[in-house]
């Protein structure tokens, strides 16, 4: 249980307490007559009311640790704080009666002014400059949770970028598929545009790890995405589909020039010096290619069936070949 000194016999002045900066001492110091300063020791909580009962923490000394609920939008999130002396918290909780202090943990051995919420709106309508400071304080550290919560937002982004590519060929990956290809679709439909979808499955591809492992298998695929990738528009998408099939979706583009894009590619994988390297004689890789192209009212899972058939169409034929 932490010990507790009135405020006129604790020893501590007004001087530099945030609040009341630039506030006439003797309004305070008598609305603070009957205030309690109380002393925490090291890594001791401090119990905090809620609603009608909540109360502001200033420091004095030491160092107080805060969690506080923080509900700006999404699920309610905890943002820590370190309350350093002649600052204070709780404000917002006395202003609005919510609870959104989660905790308080003294850091240091400290020593904290207690104002209970009738004493700080007594604060307000009787000493001259409280309303303002208060109001300094709380923009200040509405700047601060916003500059976090932007910060947070721009994390979050990058996540949600990093976990929409494929690790192993830096291509989109699957969950970006599902994500886009919808929106790209629809928006093919609303402008009555063309979108046409090429399937690429490498050829024999267990063989090729069987023979040279799988690590070697890992770099013709890299490889393979590369011959893709330098091949394509900017405005082309290539995607990792699943282990050795990738997607690739031309927008604005008809049938035909699927075709054209597929045969390029498909005589670009087939020729590439995949490794690189004139000491490693490994045999070229070969793709086989399906294309499609996008009907009235199809979706993406019919639209991926019909290139998966015709892929389907091109391995039958003999590999190494395109097929629509
Ligand atoms: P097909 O010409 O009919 O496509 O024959 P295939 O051997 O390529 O087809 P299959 O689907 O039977 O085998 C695909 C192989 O791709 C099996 C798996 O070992 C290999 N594979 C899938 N993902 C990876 C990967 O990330 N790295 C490596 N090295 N191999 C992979
Ligand atoms: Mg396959
Ligand atoms: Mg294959």
């Amino acid at each position: 249980m932490h010990r507790t000194t009135p405020f006129s016999a604790s020893g501590h002045s007004l001087a530099r307490i945030n609040l009341f900066d630039s506030v006439n001492d003797e309004i305070v110091t008598a609305l603070l007559a009957s205030c309690e300063v109380a002393h925490f020791d090291c890594g001791e909580a401090v119990e905090i009311p809620q609603g009608r009962q909540a109360c502001v923490y200033i420091v004095l000394r030491g160092a107080l640790g805060s969690t506080t609920l923080d509900d700006s939008g999404g699920p309610r999130q905890i943002r820590t704080e370190k309350i350093l002396p002649g600052e204070s918290i709780g404000e917002l909780s006395v202003l609005d009666e919510t609870a959104t202090l989660g905790s308080l943990t003294a850091l240091e051995d400290s020593d904290l002014l207690i104002l209970e919420s009738q004493t700080l709106w007594q604060l307000i309508d009787e000493a001259e400059g409280v309303a303002r400071n208060l109001l300094r304080q709380l923009s200040f550290k509405l700047r601060t949770v916003n500059a976090q919560l932007r910060r947070r937002e721009k994390v979050g982004e990058f996540y949600r970028q990093l976990s929409m590519v494929d690790s192993l060929t830096g291509l989109h990956n699957r969950a970006w598929l599902n994500d886009r290809l919808p929106v790209l679709i629809e928006e093919a439909h609303t402008g009555q545009k063309s979108l046409s979808l090429i399937m690429i499955d490498l050829d024999h591809f267990k063989k090729f790890n069987d023979n040279h492992g799988h690590q070697t298998g890992d770099k013709a695929l890299r490889a393979a995405a590369g011959v893709i990738t330098s091949a394509l528009r900017p405005s082309d998408f290539a995607v990792r589909y699943g282990g050795e099939e990738l997607i690739v979706i031309l927008p604005e583009s008809s049938l035909d020039a699927g075709k054209m894009v597929a045969q390029r590619l498909c005589e670009r994988m087939r020729e590439a010096d995949v490794f690189n390297d004139a000491s490693i004689t490994l045999p070229h890789l070969t793709a086989s290619f399906g294309v499609t192209t996008l009907l009235p009212g199809q979706n993406a899972d019919a639209l991926i069936s019909g290139a998966d058939a015709a892929l389907y169409r091109a391995k039958n034929a003999g590999r190494n070949q395109i097929a629509f």
